[in-house]
This record gives C-alpha cells, sequence and structure tokens, in this order.
C-alpha cells in the first residue's frame, strides 16, 4: 500500500497520550460489512456505507472502496461523463491512477495517495478514467471515494477543486511509534490537514503495524467512523473485531480506540483504516443517483437542470466514455 509512507516514524510528530483518567472512549454501536458492487463502467467497489442509516453518517453520505482490485492488460475502467449537485466528492487513490476533467475545462491525474476534494456546488459534469498506461498494463487498483454533504446555504455555491497531493498530507505518529497518522482533512489534537471543508470534518488514513494501538482524541460534536481499508484489528474499548472492508460506527465520547490484531494475515500485515467524524448537518437529504438536495422538489429541478445542460456540458472533443469499456446503465 504505498499511498504516503516513511521509513521510520519516529520522526513525525506524535499524537499525544491520552489520559485513560477522566476520558470518554466512545463505544463501537456496530461493525457492518461493505457488501461489493461495480460502479461506472464497471469497476468493483465495496459499499462502505451500506445498511448505515443517513443520521449516523451525516455528515458524510455515501462512500466507495475502490478496489482493491489488480487489474489485467485491458482490464482497467473508470466512469462515463456523469453530473453532482448539492455536495462534495473526495477521492482518495491509495494504488493505481484516475485521470478526471469536468465541464470548465478543469482536469488532472490523482495518483500516489493524492486527494481530489470536489465541490460539486450548485452542479458540475465530470468523468474519471485510468490512464492509457494503466489501461494497457493492468494493476494495482486501491482508493475511497467519499461523499461529504453540503449544508443548505452552500448546496449552490460555485463548482470547486482542491488537488491535494500525498505529500500534503499532515503526517503524525502514535506515542508507540507504530501507527503512521495521515491527516488529510480536518485535525487530529492541532495538527491540522490540508483539506478545506465547509463544515467541520476530520479524514484521516492510518496504518498500524501488528499489535500497534491508536488512541485519537476525537471532537465530542462529531460522529465517528472507522472503515477497515485492509488487514484486521480491533476498535473500541472492549476491542471489537475488524476485518478488512468493515465500517465501525461509534457512539458518544471524546476518544476513539484503533489496535491492530498482533496475528494478522501474512499477506497484509498491517491493519489501514480510514478515520471520519465531522458535525452533523442535520438538515433533510433527498438523495437521488448524483444529487443530494434537501427536497425531493429540488431533487426534480437537478434532473431536469441537468437534462438542459444547465450543469454544464461535455468539452468539445472530449469521447463521452472511457475506451476500452462498456457502458453500464447509470
Ligand atoms: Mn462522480
Amino acid at each position: 500500500m504505498p499511498a504516503v509512507t516513511v521509513d521510520s516514524t519516529l520522526e513525525l510528530a506524535r499524537v499525544p497520550q491520552v489520559p485513560a483518567e477522566g476520558t470518554r472512549q466512545r463505544p463501537v454501536r456496530s461493525v457492518t460489512t461493505a457488501p461489493t458492487g461495480f460502479e461506472g463502467e464497471g469497476f468493483p467497489v465495496h459499499r462502505a456505507f451500506a445498511g448505515v442509516s443517513l443520521r449516523d453518517l451525516d455528515p458524510f453520505i455515501h462512500m466507495d472502496q475502490m478496489g482493491e482490485v489488480e487489474y489485467a492488460p485491458g482490464e482497467p475502467k473508470g466512469t462515463p461523463w456523469h453530473p453532482h449537485r448539492g455536495f462534495e466528492t473526495v477521492t482518495y487513490m491509495i494504488d493505481g491512477e484516475f485521470e478526471h476533467s469536468d465541464s470548465h475545462g478543469g482536469g488532472g491525474k490523482i495518483m500516489d495517495g493524492a486527494t481530489q476534494w470536489m465541490t460539486a456546488g450548485s452542479g458540475i459534469l465530470h468523468i474519471e478514467t485510468p490512464p492509457e498506461h494503466l489501461v494497457m498494463s493492468g494493476g494495482l487498483f486501491h482508493g475511497i471515494q467519499l461523499w461529504v454533504n453540503l449544508p443548505r446555504a452552500n448546496k449552490w455555491n460555485p463548482p470547486r477543486y482542491q488537488a491535494i497531493e500525498g505529500a500534503q498530507a499532515t503526517l503524525l505518529s502514535s506515542p508507540d511509534g507504530g501507527a503512521l497518522v495521515r491527516v488529510i482533512a480536518g485535525e487530529v489534537a492541532g495538527h491540522k490537514g490540508p483539506g478545506s471543508t465547509f463544515t467541520p470534518i476530520s479524514m484521516i488514513h492510518a496504518t498500524l503495524r501488528p499489535g500497534a494501538r491508536l488512541v485519537l482524541p476525537w471532537r465530542e460534536d462529531f460522529n465517528a467512523l472507522v472503515y477497515s481499508l485492509s488487514g484486521r484489528g480491533s476498535v473500541g474499548a472492549d476491542n471489537r473485531p475488524m476485518e478488512a472492508s468493515q465500517l465501525a460506527v461509534f457512539g458518544a465520547g471524546d476518544a476513539l480506540t484503533i489496535e491492530a490484531s498482533t496475528r494478522p494475515d501474512s499477506r497484509t500485515p498491517d491493519f489501514d483504516v480510514l478515520i471520519l467524524g465531522g458535525q452533523p448537518i442535520r438538515e433533510p437529504v433527498a438523495h437521488y443517483g448524483p444529487f443530494v438536495m434537501n427536497t425531493k422538489e429540488e431533487l426534480i429541478q437537478a434532473f431536469e437542470d441537468f437534462q438542459a445542460g444547465r450543469m454544464g456540458v461535455i468539452p468539445a472533443g472530449r469521447t463521452p466514455h472511457t475506451q476500452p469499456g462498456e457502458q453500464r446503465p447509470q
């Protein structure tokens, strides 16, 4: 798992030791297993939030773990051009590469632990495709796409991109040096990550060596979710076991505990987790397909605006779909 790694965690700033006394460890309320599905033109995903209520996820809406998959030559797939309105898409590439383009003329590569933070706001069209060389060679592909809701006041903001390179993530280690903590957005004990968000959230990718224990101070007004990307470990004060592609939802408190198994699978010795939290927006959510609004009327308007070309048009000279690949119904 390349993302961003370091030779030694010992030179990094440390997450402060969370005192046992006076700390309210968040209990684990549920652990669910992400079912598999296919996205875009047919790349395999795990639907990370399936079966969890929006109330527990708020301000997050949806998350796909893309892969992890080892593609044969000719197999890598992306998405066709499609619209979004009313929220932000966050694409974090751990292995492999995606190229993106949008109806505003923006575009670039997402690779090596980079994050693309796209505020769809009032509406945008975009496409994500594996680059030609990856289609030819095949190879490892692993990433995350997370949808972060926007409050009513920001749903009509103009679209915007933040390209966050892997090297910009704030790196920390656990007090014992056994965990590497990458802060992509939000903060851990005052160490801020680069991602800028409309409502306060934290997004962290942590890698724990076998037996390592990570205790993070966590804002009481945030929800708390831990998604296991690979490996094996446990979470919460009562050590609830977790395997790869599972989601833990935490209850109230001011600290989170994550522990890597002392007897991991030899193929994936480390326990890799995505840790998410944010201040709930607590507004009605009307979600259908690529749009996340507050009311059903706004969803209907979104479909009409998209069909009328008011969310932008595919730039001239661009193919509407990835090549090769078979289009799937949206
Ligand atoms: Mn999209």
